[in-house]
């Protein structure tokens, strides 16, 4: 920017893009190829499913073709019928679920230190109309969980999460994937358990399991249990081989996002301006989210000067979420009295920056980025331009 190369000659993204080696892919596919057994609820799925309720901890895992659907499954399962509130600051999906599953969003700010939802939040939002709530967790923390749960128990609302984030981040009363009626992740690629495309609920609830069960397959699966209606929602036997070698490899990945998550602390700890945001209340996140806010003022150059900088010297940073769900296309046509009504969120959205993590990034790396937002600030007069 200041006329010189660029510092990163390679891209850096934000997002996890951990693949386990080809080798183990390779042997992982010739095992699916042999028992000619590629979808359907095969071995691989069933064997990923009974892991992963041990990982979380939780009664029920039913794995699906990404959290997406997984949303909007919990949804019509639980048979909801109305309004469902929820916060703005999400990524789109939570309220293209729920427009999917038949429900419209009510959406609801944020708590401006957390940027989780709240039961203060929440409480501001409610209308008449809403007969359930979802809490998102977002940064690989959580918001107040147990918080939650009794102002919705006290509002007779059920309640469940977009735990997209969330994947192996632990509260006090355990790990993320057991509160609520469920809880759904994300397997995307550039989540930290991938299966490239995927997901899964959790759920205690036997019942709810069983009607999600039966609603991933067309034709059902248990003819007894009464659903509203059958999708296709499976994962096939080569995503959940990736899925497997991910979740053995999760420590590995978390460590290494601890790593950058250090270096970056670091560098920012004379910087004014850029504030790092730490996960919250969680006793342990998965780290795969390095979020921060730039106050212009104190950091001299606008949130978007920055991000345009950072990404011209091939850190490519993210202004996530831009804009809010609810100023997006469609909600911002059919629901416009939110569209001005979540001050934080707007807030938040024009301060937030996420920057690259993930298996493509080294501590290093975070140590440079935090250099180069030094170097932005030092010559933040001649940038300005930029923004
Ligand atoms: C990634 C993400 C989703 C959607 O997950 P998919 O598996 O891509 O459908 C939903 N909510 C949040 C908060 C996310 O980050």
């Amino acid at each position: 920017m200041l006329g010189g190369t660029r510092e990163f000659a390679a891209t850096l993204p934000v997002a996890q893009l951990y693949f386990p080696s080809w080798e183990r892919y390779e042997t992982a596919m010739r095992s699916i190829i042999e028992r000619e057994y590629y979808t359907n609820h095969g071995p691989l799925v069933r064997d990923l499913e009974s892991r992963l309720e041990g990982f979380f901890g939780v009664q029920h895992v039913v794995t699906v073709t990404n959290a997406t659907i997984g949303l909007y499954l919990v949804a019509q399962a639980m048979d909801l019928k109305g309004k469902v509130l929820m916060p703005g600051f999400t990524f789109i999906a939570t309220a293209q679920a729920a427009i999917l599953a038949g429900l419209d969003p009510v959406f609801c700010d944020v708590d401006r230190s957390s940027h989780q939802i709240s039961p203060a939040t929440a409480e501001r939002a409610l209308e008449s109309g809403v007969v359930a709530a979802v809490g998102v967790n977002l940064w690989g923390g959580s918001c107040d969980v147990p918080a939650m749960e009794s102002w919705a128990s006290a509002n007779g609302l059920p309640l469940f999460f977009d735990s997209a984030h969330g994947f192996g981040s632990e509260r006090t009363e355990g790990k993320l994937g057991g509160f609520g009626s469920a809880e759904v992740f994300s397997f995307h690629a550039t989540k930290i358990m991938s299966s490239a495309e995927g997901g899964c609920v959790c759920t205690n609830d036997a019942e709810l399991a069983e009607r999600i069960r039966n609603m991933r397959s067309n034709y059902g699966i248990r003819r007894p249990t009464p659903v509203p209606l059958t999708v296709n929602a499976r994962l096939s036997e080569g995503q959940a081989a990736v899925a497997l070698l991910n979740l053995a490899d999760f420590e590995e990945n978390r460590s290494h996002n601890e790593a950058i998550f250090d270096a970056y602390r670091a560098s920012f700890a004379g910087v004014s301006g850029v504030a790092l945001v730490e996960p919250d209340a969680v006793t342990r996140s998965n780290r795969s989210y390095v979020v921060v806010e730039v106050d212009e003022a104190a950091f001299g150059l606008s949130r978007d000067a920055l991000w345009s900088v950072l990404r011209a010297e091939g850190a490519r940073a993210r202004r996530y979420f831009l804009p809010g769900v609810h100023r997006s296309t469609p909600f911002d046509d059919l629901y416009p009295q939110y569209v001005t009504s979540l001050p934080v969120t707007d807030d938040l959205c024009a301060r937030v920056l996420q920057l690259p993590t993930g298996a493509l990034v080294t501590a290093e790396d975070a140590a440079r980025v935090g250099l180069l937002i030094q170097a932005a600030q030092s010559h933040a007069e001649g940038l300005a331009c930029v923004g």
